[in-house]
This record gives C-alpha cells, sequence and structure tokens, in this order.
C-alpha cells in the first residue's frame, strides 16, 4: 500500500503583478500549489476552505493529477481566500498588497477517514491554529512537514512556535527563519530552529537554493538556473509539495532521502516561476521536473 499525504494550507485566489506582467484572480494559495506538485508523486489528500466564488474549472484543476478533494469544504455564501502582491524591479523582493483570509477567518479543518490516517502531512502556509487543528486531528502519527511565512511569525508566534516542536520537517525561507529565531546569520538562525525543538530545517533562499539542518549535517542544494522568470509565487509551495510527495512515495525520511527530495523540490518550484499560477508546472509535468532534477543533482557535483 502506498503512503498517503495530506496537505493542509490556502486555497486561494491571487492578483500579481511582477515585472514580467500582471495576472488577475489566478489559482493560489500553499495547498494548491503543494498538491499540484505532490500528486506527481504521490497520491495526495487535500485539506482547505473556499467559497461560493471558487470556480469548478479551478476545483478540477486541483483533483485532475488525481488529488482527493474530499475534504475542501465549499462555503457557499463565502468568498475564497484573497491575496495580492507585488514584486520589484529585480523580483528579488515582495510586497504583500493585500491578504483577505475571508472563509478561513473560523475555519476548523474537519479531516474524513483517508485523511486522518494518511502516514505523511504537509501543514503548508495558513494560520498555526488551523495546522494544529489538522494535526490534533490525525488518527496515524504522520511525519510532519510544517511550512509558514512572516505574517504568522508576526501575528500568531506563540502557537507557531508550539507546532515547530512537532515538526521533522520545518521549512522557512532565509528571513522567515532569522526572524522566527531572533539570529542574524543565516546559518546560526538554522541551528537556532533546531534548538527550537523541529527535527530537522529547510532554509530556503530563493533563486540561490536551498540549505538543510539535520542532525546528521548540513546540506545545501542550488537552484535550478532559471532564464525567463515570470512569477515566482508559490514556489516555496511548490517545493514543499514536491519534497512531501517524493518522501511520502518513498517511505523512508532519512537524511539522504531528504537530500534527493530537496533536489526533485527545486526542480519543481523552477518550473513554477516560469509561468504565472502553475500553468507550467501542469503543462511540462512529471518528465520535465524529473530531467530538471538530475540537472540540479549534476551541478552539485564536484
Ligand atoms: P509563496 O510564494 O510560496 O510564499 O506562496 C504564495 C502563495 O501563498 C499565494 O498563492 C498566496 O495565495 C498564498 N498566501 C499568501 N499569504 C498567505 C498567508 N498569510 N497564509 C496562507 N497562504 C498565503
Amino acid at each position: 500500500m502506498k503512503n498517503r499525504l495530506l496537505i493542509v494550507g490556502s486555497i486561494a485566489y491571487d492578483n500579481i503583478q511582477t515585472p514580467s506582467g500582471s495576472a488577475e484572480w489566478a489559482l493560489g494559495g500553499s495547498a494548491s500549489y503543494a498538491a499540484l506538485a505532490a500528486s506527481f508523486f504521490a497520491p495526495v489528500s487535500v485539506c482547505g476552505i473556499v467559497g461560493g466564488d471558487f470556480k469548478d474549472s479551478d476545483m478540477a484543476r486541483l483533483a485532475r493529477r488525481g488529488a482527493d478533494v474530499s475534504d475542501v469544504e465549499v462555503d457557499r455564501g463565502g468568498e475564497t481566500f484573497f491575496w495580492s502582491g507585488k514584486y520589484h524591479d529585480n523580483f528579488s523582493s515582495r510586497e504583500t498588497l493585500e491578504t483577505r483570509v475571508n472563509v478561513y477567518e473560523n475555519y476548523v479543518p474537519k479531516l474524513g477517514g483517508a485523511s486522518r490516517s494518511a502516514e505523511f502531512l504537509l501543514l503548508g502556509n495558513i494560520g498555526p491554529d488551523v495546522q494544529k487543528c489538522a494535526l490534533d486531528s490525525m488518527k496515524s502519527d504522520p511525519f510532519v512537514i510544517l511550512d509558514t511565512m512572516d505574517l504568522w511569525i508576526e501575528i500568531a508566534n506563540a502557537p507557531l512556535r508550539e507546532l515547530v516542536k512537532r515538526a521533522d520537517i520545518l521549512i522557512v525561507n532565509d528571513s522567515e527563519a532569522k526572524k522566527l529565531s531572533g539570529e542574524r546569520n543565516v546559518i546560526r538562525a538554522g541551528d537556532g530552529l533546531l534548538r527550537m525543538g523541529a527535527k530537522s530545517a529547510i532554509v530556503k533562499a530563493g533563486e540561490y537554493g536551498a540549505m538543510l539542518f539535520h542532525p546528521d549535517g548540513f546540506f545545501a542544494v542550488p537552484a535550478y538556473p532559471v532564464r525567463e522568470l515570470r512569477d515566482p509565487t508559490g514556489a516555496g509551495d511548490t517545493f514543499a509539495g514536491a519534497l512531501a510527495g517524493v518522501l511520502s512515495s518513498g517511505g523512508q525520511t532519512g537524511f539522504r532521502q531528504i537530500k534527493e527530495a530537496m533536489a526533485v523540490g527545486a526542480a519543481a518550484a523552477s518550473m513554477t516561476v516560469e509561468s504565472f499560477s502553475s500553468d507550467k508546472l501542469e503543462e511540462a509535468g512529471l518528465g520535465e521536473i524529473l530531467r530538471r532534477a538530475e540537472c540540479v543533482r549534476k551541478i552539485s557535483e564536484i
């Protein structure tokens, strides 16, 4: 029997402006990106909530690669999570213009039987209260991958810290790692995340790749070299989703397997940044992800 991966997180509509163009009402959200990436590798269930404005075609898009969306609640009277963001000239900084959590305001995840017994759990970026509720509802004792972002570090710091202690892998970007750990140097920040109780931590550094802090050692994976950057939104969620999918499909979660999964995560993320929403990732598919993962492995050789 194959391991199941449960993904909890936001399912959103995004308005995005980048130096390469803009998109409105693009399918986004941490769970959407992660589920699309993970379902190339493993059986996936998605848990989240959408409003009455959520298009059937977008639900079909989430389910197209076989993801089970039966735990996605539809609140007909509410509006889907909305986020809008703007990237500055060099793509390196992003400003959140607006976050409307809408139907996530008082959301309590309700997990069906298959989800509750999933062996792997990706707590994608969403409020720590929602993440905790999903984790507490699990009947299995899953391998937990925890993602978050600056907003939650600022407004829900204490509950987030409690969750960090329960994470097998904590995934954050470099500035979030510094903010969460209180360190100014990225390496000290990674070490700090382990001291906070995460069993291992991945610190992402965008176009420069990602670092793994693990009791068995330190590792760094480069990013796949992308020349046509269009929209970095969702790169982190795609990385987390592909990594979780690969670990779930192999079932082994040691230092070596996490390193391998990071190469695939980097490959998948490189496709997300080449289009708005997850268009490129969906179009190009598994063959291209694996080709890029091989390239990432080769780049790392000396
Ligand atoms: P990333 O670029 O990997 O940080 O992910 C961006 C995605 O996360 C967008 O599609 C947004 O809809 C979603 N998002 C933005 N802010 C939040 C938030 N505070 N909680 C959950 N999801 C968010």
